[in-house]
């Protein structure tokens, strides 16, 4: 449990990133839980990252990202996301006045461009993988003079996701954990940093799918490994970490206390508790902070020390999808294969 001193991440950076998405990107509320603070036996809030503009916490770290390198007279930006990332990008690059560009392969849905499209960002669509658009991403970057906006692996997306960690010290400053949706690590490294750094008493547990959490398998290996991508409701924790991973692979590691890996069925009734008890509609990345809880997989003696935050990550999620999952989840039988994984 220590801050690491890191060379390209100061508390200072991120200061500085609130400081830039300011006015841009939503302060989120953090609010009391009844149904799980009673289920936890301590407080327990949820920080509602479902407000922001396009309906995910990534908006943080697109926007400092952005703001970042429009001071250094960057004009043209691009990506290769097509989820969350690829609107965040959009949207920041529309509220900073600069040029976006999302490659995206001819597979992607209709829906997905357009959303796209509709937030001002030019979509080019280059060959029939993930693989190749990003490709051509890193082609227009060598040949064309773009910046490439990483969705994760990046200073100053990870200080921009840091500011989460701010708000939600300065909100509560006796937060004894902190409970975040694991995938590339941006999210966590951040918020871990900012948290940590005012207090290294906080517990900080990663929580994401069984199948396919690339920053799982590569904490276990001791090193950033390929993962076989498998289909999840937590479709925005999908995705590697990149074998030449620079900085979430490290801070995550040395900042983690444990990790909660979760079933199908398990993200599923977080996504249905979310909205009979919360009326809140989250995506499945965004459920899986309350899904642990109802499922008991969060250590008890750690859990019991004090306040504990859930950051609930995201909207994005099929709303017909969302119906037949609620309703699915009246006739449930319940079952869990969802354990805990602690990683020192
Ligand atoms: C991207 C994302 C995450 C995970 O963030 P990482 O920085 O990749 O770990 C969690 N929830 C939602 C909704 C996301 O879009």
């Amino acid at each position: 449990m220590s801050v690491p001193s890191l060379a390209d991440l100061s508390l200072a950076d991120v200061y500085r990133a609130r400081r830039r998405i300011e006015g841009r990107v939503r302060h989120a509320p953090l609010v009391e839980s009844q149904s799980l603070s009673a289920l936890a036996g301590v407080p327990v809030f949820l920080k509602l990252e479902t407000v922001q503009p396009t309906g995910s916490f990534k908006v943080r770290g697109a926007t400092n990202a952005l703001g970042h390198l429009a001071e250094q007279g960057c004009r043209k930006v691009v990506t290769a996301s097509t989820g969350n990332h690829g609107r965040a990008v959009a949207h920041a690059a529309r509220t900073l006045g600069i040029d976006a560009t999302v490659c995206m392969s001819a597979l992607v849905p209709a829906n997905k461009v357009d959303a796209v499209r509709a937030l001002g960002a030019h979509v080019r669509i280059v060959g029939k993988s993930q693989d190749e658009a990003e490709h051509d991403a890193l082609r227009l970057v060598r040949e064309e003079g773009f910046a490439y906006v990483p969705p994760f692996d990046d200073p100053h997306v990870i200080a921009g996701q840091a500011t989460i960690g701010l708000e939600i010290v300065e909100a509560l400053p006796d937060v004894a954990n902190i409970v975040v949706p694991l995938s590339g690590g941006g999210l966590f490294a951040g918020v871990a940093f900012a948290a940590r750094s005012a207090n290294r008493a906080i517990g900080l547990t990663g929580v994401t799918m069984a199948r396919g959490a690339a920053m799982h398998a590569s904490l276990v290996a001791g090193q950033p490994v390929l993962v076989e991508e498998v289909a999840t409701l937590a479709d925005s924790l999908g995705g590697g970490i990149g074998l030449e991973n620079r900085y979430t692979y490290a801070l995550t590691r040395d900042l983690i206390d444990q990790t909660v890996l979760l079933d199908e069925a398990s993200i599923a009734r977080g996504i249905a508790h979310a909205y009979r008890h919360e009326r809140l509609v989250v995506e499945g990345a965004a459920a899986v902070g309350i899904a642990a809880l109802l499922d008991g997989v969060l250590p008890a003696g750690r859990i019991g020390r004090g306040p504990l935050v859930l950051i609930v990550t995201g909207a994005n999620i099929d709303m017909d999808l969302h119906r037949r999952i609620v309703d699915a989840d009246s006739m449930q039988p319940d079952s869990t294969q969802s354990g805990l994984h602690p990683i020192s």
